[in-house]
């Protein structure tokens, strides 16, 4: 409590009834719930286990639990949850799964699984081209995270274009339920839904989690604030903080006026302001504060810091991106030695995972080790959804997604002809494709070899199966692996040897993650959750961040980087076009960019430096950009531009970067 300001101290220690931290950045907001749950169970005595805390991205969440547990004793936060929203609808879901009629090991479809669903169901049914699958899963998507059910959708079509996407997200939820699977908003929504449906479920919850705390609350869309509201019910254990000017997901449905609802919704409902940062200098305060009065504004923040007046903010012009990206690398390269601090202190923040590539290429070259968060999912990755297909069909034999995707990987001879009567069989019968692998028979016109072939490969599988469950299920994937000869299917499709080593790497990462997820007593996950759980990501993201050196230049975009901070912040590509985001600038929403803008200025302690081209390539052409207009929304005084207006020549600035860069090489190599 003693590092607490008053304010917070009050907001800490309020109990009484339902609370709401509305602040600016780096003020403490987090710090808030973060201490608010030692007191809950230190000082009002209330088993950790009753507990949630929520917020949006697996980062986040794991800081805040490395914070929690900093600060209490023994084991005191045993039972804690302090997760993402999706986690915690999963672990509802999973306890709750039979009320909505699934059946134990469902399958949840990532992004790419879903769009190839719903782009056969378009084909299948609605005489519709599967590109408009894309639009019609962005739809789907929009109408889950605003709570409107397939039904719903459909009574509210005005046109053929609605009718046609309500009817699909009729199909998609049927064919989902089909399958045994379930989609990422579905995590969501569907606790939701059962609350409505199910008082009695409700209620258990109710008493498990007697309070809640929700970070990041203006980023809520309508199905997140439904479920907070049912869990909460009139009770009064509710801690939500939030920054109306930090709301940056309306694309994903988030609602910031879920903020001012809260006063509707509890009428008691406190309201706790603060307004002293602790995060940043004066400078890149005043910064953050003279841009985002550019947006209307409900309720004026007044953020001040005691951490001194701090550098100018710099911004420099560049040639082109490669000029760009080369010049951050030998500033980071330059300050740290200068500094004598570490690679960890540096984030390069950008608008899109696009900006990465190039960067990359450039610190590789330059040997700064970095870490991009986001971006080429491992996920995505071919290998890793192979492996991961295996272990879905393993859990849940109707995942015909899973069963399609591995089939034939490796090579079973089972052709097209087959995989087609396969699928009219299972339609006909309702089954999934699995177990009309096990049916089908001569008699239903298929030849001899594709029957053992079907046979062998669910003989296989049934056996893998019943061992992953009744014996070491890492040993037994293990065993999956060899028998299928994957390193082999590995090399046949890789460029290189050394691909393919990188590749099956990749595999055994995804098994130790299951290992250490098995083995993790305070999670009690079994086989089945924690396949399900390797969806989230949580884990693998846990295991990678452990096993690299924490020293390394942080990238990722100004989404990923909200509520993080760093002593030194770059932030990339300040152009119109690309912040503000073309299309926002098409569809008038630039003031959710002026957020964006100010979410990545906050995340800066001590230094921030804002680099634009002034060409770069697009669609293969290089163009001309316009600086910002978020730049000339800056204080002026408090700036240091550099190449702007002849001022410093770009040609000499590029020089200035490969003089600084040939004095550290020689530095170093005399070291
Ligand atoms: P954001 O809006 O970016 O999420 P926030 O309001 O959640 O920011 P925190 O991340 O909780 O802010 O705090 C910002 C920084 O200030 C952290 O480094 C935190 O440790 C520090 N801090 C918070 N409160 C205090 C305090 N009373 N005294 C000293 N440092 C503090
Ligand atoms: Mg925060």
């Amino acid at each position: 409590m003693s590092k607490l300001n008053d304010r917070q101290r009050e907001a800490v220690k309020y109990i009484d009834g339902p609370l709401l931290v509305l602040a600016g950045a780096g003020s403490g907001k987090t710090s808030v719930i973060t201490r608010k749950m030692a007191y809950l169970i230190e000082k009002c005595g209330i088993p950790a286990r009753h507990i949630a805390a929520v917020t949006f991205t697996n980062k986040a969440a794991r800081e805040m639990k490395e914070r929690v547990s900093s600060l209490l004793t023994g084991r005191d936060g045993h039972g804690l949850t302090v997760s993402t929203f999706h986690n915690l609808g999963l672990n509802i879901l999973r306890r709750e799964y039979q009320a909505l009629s699934y059946k134990s090991g469902f399958s949840i479809f990532d992004a790419q699984d879903a769009q190839a669903l719903i782009r056969d169901l378009l084909i299948q049914n609605h005489g519709a081209e599967g590109d408009k699958a894309d639009l019609i899963q962005n739809q789907i998507s929009s109408w889950k995270n605003e709570f409107i059910l397939p039904e719903q959708a459909e009574r509210m079509a005005e046109t053929p274009a609605d009718m046609l996407c309500a009817q699909a997200y009729i199909r998609y939820q049927s064919a989902l339920k089909a399958y045994n699977a379930l989609d990422f908003d579905d995590l969501i929504l569907l606790p939701a839904l059962l609350f409505d449906q199910r008082p009695d479920i409700l209620d258990k919850w109710r008493n498990k989690i007697r309070y809640l705390l929700v970070d990041e609350y203006q980023d809520t869309n309508s199905a997140q604030y439904h479920l907070v509201k049912q869990l909460v019910g009139g009770r009064s254990g509710l801690t939500v903080v939030g920054d109306d000017d930090q709301s940056i997901y309306a694309w994903r449905g988030a609602k910031p006026e879920n903020l001012a609802l809260l006063g509707k919704d509890y009428p008691h409902l406190k309201v706790v302001k603060l307004e002293q940062n602790y995060r940043s200098t004066t400078r890149i305060l005043k910064a953050a504060n003279t841009v985002i009065a550019n947006n209307p504004h409900e309720l004026d923040k007044a953020l001040w810091s005691e951490l001194g007046v701090g550098d100018a903010i710099r911004i420099i012009r560049c040639r082109n991106e490669d000029a760009e990206c080369e010049r951050v690398a030998t500033e980071i390269l330059d300050h740290k030695l200068r500094s004598n601090g570490r690679y960890g202190n540096y984030a390069i923040l950008y608008r899109g995972n696009h900006q990465a590539r190039l960067l990359e290429l450039k610190l590789q070259a330059h040997q700064i080790p970095y870490k991009l968060s986001g971006g080429t999912s491992f996920f995505g990755r071919n290998e890793i959804k192979d492996i991961m297909a295996y272990l879905r069909l393993i859990i849940n034999q109707d995942d015909d997604n899973a069963f399609l995707r591995i089939v034939n990987v490796p090579r079973r001879k089972i052709g097209t002809s087959t995989l087609e009567s396969l699928g009219r069989y299972a339609t006909e019968r309702e089954i999934s494709l699995y177990s009309a692998c096990e049916e089908m028979g001569l008699e239903h016109h298929l030849n001899e070899s594709a029957v053992t072939r079907l046979r062998e490969f669910t003989r296989w599988l049934d056996e893998l199966r019943r061992r992953c469950y009744e014996e070491d299920p890492i040993a037994n994937i293990k065993q999956l692996c060899s028998d299928i000869d994957y390193f082999d299917w590995l090399l046949q499709n890789s460029s290189s040897v050394a691909v393919a080593e990188k590749r099956y790497g990749n595999v055994n990462i995804l098994i130790e993650s299951l290992k250490k997820m098995l083995e993790d007593d305070e999670r009690e996950d079994d086989f089945e959750s924690a396949i399900s759980r390797l969806v989230l990501r949580d884990l693998l993201e846990r295991q990678q961040d452990e096993e690299e050196s924490s020293d390394r230049v942080q990238l990722m975009t100004l989404h990923a980087a909200k509520g993080l901070e760093f002593p030194h912040v770059f932030m990339i590509g300040m152009e119109e076009g690309l912040l503000p985001h073309q299309n926002s600038i098409d569809d008038g929403m630039v003031d959710e960019e002026r957020r964006l803008c100010y979410v990545g200025i906050t995340r800066a302690q001590r230094t921030l430096t804002m680099s634009y081209c002034a060409k770069r390539k697009s669609f293969g052409e290089m163009t001309d950009c316009e600086p910002s207009r978020f730049l000339a929304e800056l204080p002026q005084d408090d700036l240091e531009w550099e190449g702007r207006n002849g001022e410093v020549d770009p040609a000499k600035n590029q020089k200035r970067g490969q003089e600084t860069l040939d004095g550290l090489k020689n530095m170093l190599a005399g070291l």
